[in-house]
């Protein structure tokens, strides 16, 4: 399916349509007229509409969800309108048409590998959008210098116009007080900081923005979930074509982005699960039915593990489907630790649901986040394997900062195979004894 949407000419999307009877037209919300008199007694017309939103269409339904929890656009409402962009294949069919035009309740939209277009014209502007970025990756056109020119002078006049450095005292200063929104953006930031833009893309920001292509696509619905490597299958495809410098594609993982890319956590707490089937690796997020993002770290992390060997077995002969089995060898310090909760409501659906979820070793509880919600009650009590995996330095004078870590269970008493059940984003290695502290080589299956 992935060719047939990437040699299309033109895709037409019923973007609007939550199923396939839904069709591609809408009747529209009704404009509003007023007439007016001006001093000379002339009688004119004005028509006016309600703004429409667009948040969702730069990366659908988590793009939305982000403008939501900022406040920064009425968004939330806006995901109930384009249905098409919370279904998981939808997502690579998008990014891998050339052209696509979107039929949405309100308005036409088209998108292409120069443009980004709506009626009301609020889109013509989405010039630098990660969507359009993706798709001209996906098609082998690189980003052009005027698109980021283009992107780079409207931010230099954006800065000018609000006349923002003069309010902060200093450049840190002023990032903290940035919507996200903004300082995510790298032309704009770039504008801020006085720096020319790179054109040329680094393996560094392919490995970013192969995480936040995968954040976006897991917040999305697959009807089956034995799906969820094969409707990305051929944007994996894609990007390895582009960015050799990725290495092996590993069930969602890039080989020469592993030690970052195993840093996963589920965004949507109580609503993640493990299903029956085998969908992939406990170590990869495509195990999991249920969106996820990668830890944040303030700069490029120190990592504590080595890795032996990583191996992923497809279940056919497409290298970018689904898995049927894979592992991955680690050598680094585990602490050993019992999963317990401080909570007195003790093992409620509400606690289970929030992931309250701590290790006792000889020190008192540090949390964790549990992968599945689902495994909670068969892990509380049990003997844990903690992986120290990396330091977030966010203090570059101390170098101290975040201790990453993964939560990981035995698979049996004999032998040293183990299964990923959760992450910890502040594991505090640093403080205990070294007795506790022991050398192993695991193997994540
Ligand atoms: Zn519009």
């Amino acid at each position: 399916m992935a060719s047939i949407y990437a040699n299309a000419y033109l895709t037409i999307a019923a973007t609007a349509s939550a199923d396939f009877d839904g069709g591609c037209f809408r009747e529209r919300s009704p404009t509003v007229k007023v007439e007016v008199t001006d001093i000379a007694g002339q009688i004119s017309c004005l028509y006016a509409r309600e703004r429409l939103g667009h948040a969702a269409f730069d990366f659908g339904i988590s793009g939305a969800l982000q403008a939501a929890r900022r406040n920064a656009w009425r968004a939330e409402s806006q995901i109930d309108d384009y249905p098409l962009f919370g279904r998981g294949w939808c997502f690579q069919e998008r990014l891998l048409s050339p052209r696509v035009l979107h039929y949405t309740s309100e308005e036409i939209v088209w998108e292409c590998l120069g443009m980004t277009s709506c009626e009301c014209g609020t889109m013509d502007r989405f010039v630098g959008s990660a969507v359009l970025r993706e798709r001209r990756n996906a098609a082998g056109v690189p980003l052009d210098i005027e698109v980021r020119c283009g992107k780079l002078e409207r931010s230099q006049a954006l800065v000018k116009r609000l006349g923002m450095l003069e309010r902060f005292e200093s450049l840190s200063n002023f990032r903290g007080k940035l919507p996200a929104v903004l300082s995510d953006d790298y032309a704009f930031m770039s504008a801020i900081e006085g720096k020319p833009l790179e054109m040329e893309t680094t393996d560094v920001q392919m490995r970013e923005r192969w995480r936040d292509l995968v954040s976006q696509y897991s917040h999305r619905h697959l009807t089956y979930a034995t799906d969820t490597l094969p409707a990305l299958s051929g944007l994996a495809k894609s990007w390895q074509a582009r960015s050799p410098g990725l290495g092996q594609y590993l069930a969602g993982l890039w080989e020469h982005d592993l030690l970052r890319g195993l840093l996963w956590q589920c965004v949507d707490r109580g609503e993640t699960a493990r299903p029956g089937d085998y969908l992939a690796p406990s170590w990869s997020w495509a195990s999991l039915r249920g969106a996820v993002d990668w830890l944040p770290f303030h700069y490029e992390p120190i990592y504590h593990v080595t890795i032996m060997a990583v191996a992923t077995q497809p279940s056919g002969r497409n290298a970018f489907g689904e898995v049927t089995s894979g592992h991955v060898k680690l050598r680094g310090l585990v602490v050993i630790a019992t999963m317990k909760t401080y909570d007195l409501r003790e093992n409620t659906a509400e606690m289970q649901a929030h992931r309250d979820c701590y290790l006792e070793g000889t020190e008192m509880g540090q949390r964790f986040f549990i992968d599945s919600t689902e495994e909670y009650a068969a892990l509380l009590g049990q003997e844990l394997h903690c992986l120290w995996c990396s330091t977030d330095v966010n203090d570059l004078r101390t170098m101290i900062g975040f201790e990453r870590g993964l939560v990981l269970r035995r698979c049996d008493n004999t032998s040293n195979t183990f299964r990923r059940v959760g992450v910890m984003a502040n594991f505090r290695i640093a403080e205990r004894d070294a007795a506790e502290v022991t050398e192993m080589e695991l193997i994540i299956i």
